[in-house]
């Protein structure tokens, strides 16, 4: 079965000269970005969003979600569309309960839903169109030989965190699953000087990996640099779990960190950290401590197949 590329190129194949520009976080047109993403039971969230308890999250997530593929674009979200399916198990409290998720999520963006779509189906699922505006939408294209890699946020917490609530753990990374950072004001400083930008959502490795083949670079992460981020509970969480840290930080999912390629001669704003560098080539490597490179993990394939 064919994995998620696979099938996008398929889908492109099949569009012919019906489709345009496929392949970045948004779409560009005339200053605006537009994206979509679902967000769906029993894949993004757990089933009945267990029990209920998690229904604010799921509107919170599928919003937040969403909005940063804006936010990699360097564009400020302002306009939502939300298509919800409903399944039978959905009452009207918790309708609301995930409504309110919503708001406060567009609270957090500064952006607001202005339309939607109402559908019944056998699971429940919040696809979401954001649209943002932007004076320069940075591409995943523009890195080049010689400049920086820096992230904003945290790496490998949501996926930690996804794997202590099978535990029944209460543990702080388990709120990062839940709700996502809203890296706005980030998103703004990147996006003054970074020549590409990219969300983490499936995972550093794999998304770098976009940007690396976009702009047609290699990029070298720095295992010190980026185990240095990751927090002392963060730690602890991974040696309760029996989880390699290098591998969540490096292939965990939904954290929806931005990555930015930097100029050589530009300050790293305040807050970001330097997690490698730009080379000549192609891949996403990694280097260890002891100096020694090798090919960075791929993290999750949606849409893959058995
Ligand atoms: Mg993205």
């Amino acid at each position: 079965m064919a994995d998620e590329f696979a099938r996008i190129a398929a889908i492109a194949a099949a569009l012919g000269d019906r489709a345009e520009g496929l392949g970045d976080d948004c779409a560009v047109l005339d200053g605006w970005v537009l994206t979509v993403d679902a967000c769906v039971e029993g894949v993004h969230f757990p089933p009945r969003a267990l029990d209920g308890a998690m229904l604010e999250d799921v509107g919170y997530r599928a919003t937040v979600a969403a909005a940063s593929d804006v936010l990699a674009m360097g564009a400020a979200p302002s306009a939502i569309l939300s298509a919800w399916t409903l399944p039978d198990w959905l009452d009207d409290d918790g309708i609301a309960r995930i409504a309110r998720g919503q708001r406060e999520a567009c609270t957090a963006l500064a952006a607001k839903i202005v339309g939607g779509n109402l559908s019944r189906g056998p699971a429940l699922s919040l696809t979401t169109t954001v649209l943002g505006r932007a004076a320069h939408p940075v591409p995943r294209s523009g890195a080049r030989p010689g400049e920086r890699v820096l992230v904003f946020g945290a790496l490998g917490e949501a996926a930690l965190g996804l794997r202590a609530l099978s535990l029944g753990s209460t543990h702080r990374c388990l709120d990062v699953f839940k709700r996502p950072p809203v890296l706005l004001a980030e998103a703004a400083t990147l996006a003054a000087h970074a020549t590409a930008m990219i969300d983490v959502s499936d995972g550093l490795g794999q998304d770098v990996g976009h940007l690396a083949a976009a702009s047609r670079v290699r990029v070298e992460l720095d295992a010190s640099a980026l185990l240095a981020r990751v927090l002392t509970d963060t730690r602890a969480l991974a040696a309760t779990l029996g989880a390699d840290l290098e591998q969540a930080v490096l292939a965990g999912g939904e954290d929806y960190a931005l990555v930015a390629t930097w100029p050589h001669d530009v300050a790293v704003p305040a807050g970001a950290s330097v997690i490698g560098v730009c080379r000549e080539g192609e891949g996403v490597f990694v280097r260890t401590a002891d100096g020694a490179l090798r090919a960075a993990p791929l993290g999750h394939r949606h849409g893959a197949g058995p």
